[in-house]
């Protein structure tokens, strides 16, 4: 039996490890918190920091593969170990590049792939002589996530929100649609296509919020997603699963926002609603089986369950058993402790093949299910 470790044990490494169970597969979980939500369903769990040489480069050397459920982990353990001959999904060159939003947007540009044009900026002092790039947006090079990175600089005024370390400044978008385009890719290089999604985010926390799948998009539109994140996975050369999302304007035209190499938050759909869901997917690669068929048995609408504000604390989850009778909803909750405002609890996939219903019961359990302390 394959041996194969993940490095981070939140709510990805837990439904990456759901899918596990369904494979001969031996499974190990790197994490600093031992009460994190993947910690009881791996075989084997590590206490230890996922940014840390040592660490991860002592979890890896006993196993065949490795993936991550965050980038932000020691790529340069993950380079010693694929030296050694341990498989890694994503490819550490891959993370090196996707780690660093300089490097990521660098790395469309040579590719000739389409995205929002930009310039470096390596101080605040820099950024300070770059309003005539306005309006755009700030994005920090390393460590921003889930929107704490980034700042969207209108006027001359929002430039005291840039960050003062090298970062990218790019035009900001008028965007049309949000939409996310999960892939997997093979050793042999073979591709499988999910349908994109489309999303729509929280204005004031900047989290995904709630995401209709396939997004409604023209053919043409969709041709150009899909080569899109074909050109970006192959120029990759990296077996594993990606989520490419991307911008869609008022015209049609589509460019990339940026690639997560790795399953996703904008694939929790699939496990209800597709025959393979990205976490069955990613282990058939790392397993060496074939691609699963990434078509939807219906379509779906995912809503992302965030502690509500104003609690913060040992988490009791309001309105769960009236969402619970809801005939075609499936509901997800991760198994955190504890809840604080705009935190990822859960989330609940629908199913229906009527877009009213799914919008009809999606608000529904977003008003209805609240985690509360
Ligand atoms: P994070 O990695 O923190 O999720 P993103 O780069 O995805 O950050 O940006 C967060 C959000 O900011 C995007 O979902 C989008 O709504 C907005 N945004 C990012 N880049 C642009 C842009 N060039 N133009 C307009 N809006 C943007």
């Amino acid at each position: 039996m394959l041996k194969i470790g993940i490095l981070g044990g939140g709510q990805l490494g837990k439904m990456l490890l759901q899918a596990a169970a369904n494979y001969p597969v031996e499974t190990f979980v790197l994490e600093n918190d031992t009460e994190c939500p993947a910690a009881h369903l791996c075989h084997h769990f590590t206490k230890g920091d996922i940014k840390d040489f040592e660490a991860v480069y002592n979890f890896g050397k006993g196993l065949d593969a490795l993936t991550i459920e965050i980038e932000n982990v020691n790529v340069e353990a993950l380079e010693k170990l694929e030296a050694e001959g341990v498989k890694i999904y994503p490819k550490p060159s891959v993370l090196k590049t996707i780690k660093n939003k300089i490097l990521q947007k660098q790395y469309y540009q040579q590719h000739q792939i389409p995205t929002a044009e930009f310039i470096v900026t390596n101080s605040f002092n820099e950024l300070t002589q770059q309003e005539k790039f306005l309006p755009a947006v700030h994005k920090i090079g390393e460590g921003g996530y889930d929107g704490k990175g980034v700042q969207l600089l209108k006027t001359t005024e929002d430039i005291s929100k840039g960050f003062n370390a090298p970062a990218v400044l790019e035009k900001m978008v008028a965007i049309h649609k949000e939409i996310a385009q999960m892939i997997a890719i093979n050793a042999k290089g073979e591709t499988a296509l999910y349908p994109p999604v489309e999303m729509l985010f929280d204005p004031v926390l900047n989290l995904l919020d709630y995401q209709l799948c396939p997004a409604e998009l023209s053919t043409q539109t969709l041709y150009k997603v899909e080569a899109i994140a074909l050109s970006v996975v192959r120029n990759f050369s990296s077996p594993g699963i990606f989520a490419v999302e991307m911008f869609v304007d008022k015209n049609g035209d589509v460019s990339v926002n940026e690639t997560a190499p790795r399953v996703h938050n904008s694939g929790h759909h699939t496990i209800e609603a597709h025959y393979s869901s990205q976490f069955d997917m990613l282990w058939r690669i790392m397993l060496g089986y074939p691609l699963g068929n990434t078509e939807a048995i219906l379509p779906s609408i995912m809503v992302n369950i965030v502690g509500a504000d104003g609690f913060s604390g040992d988490v009791k989850y309001e309105g769960l058993e009236e969402v619970l009778t809801i005939e075609n909803a499936f509901v997800h909750l991760y198994g955190k402790k504890q809840t604080k405002p705009g935190r990822k609890m859960g989330h609940v996939t629908i199913l229906s093949k009527e877009k009213q219903e799914l919008i009809h019961q999606s608000n529904k359990v977003k008003r209805t299910l609240l985690p509360k302390a």
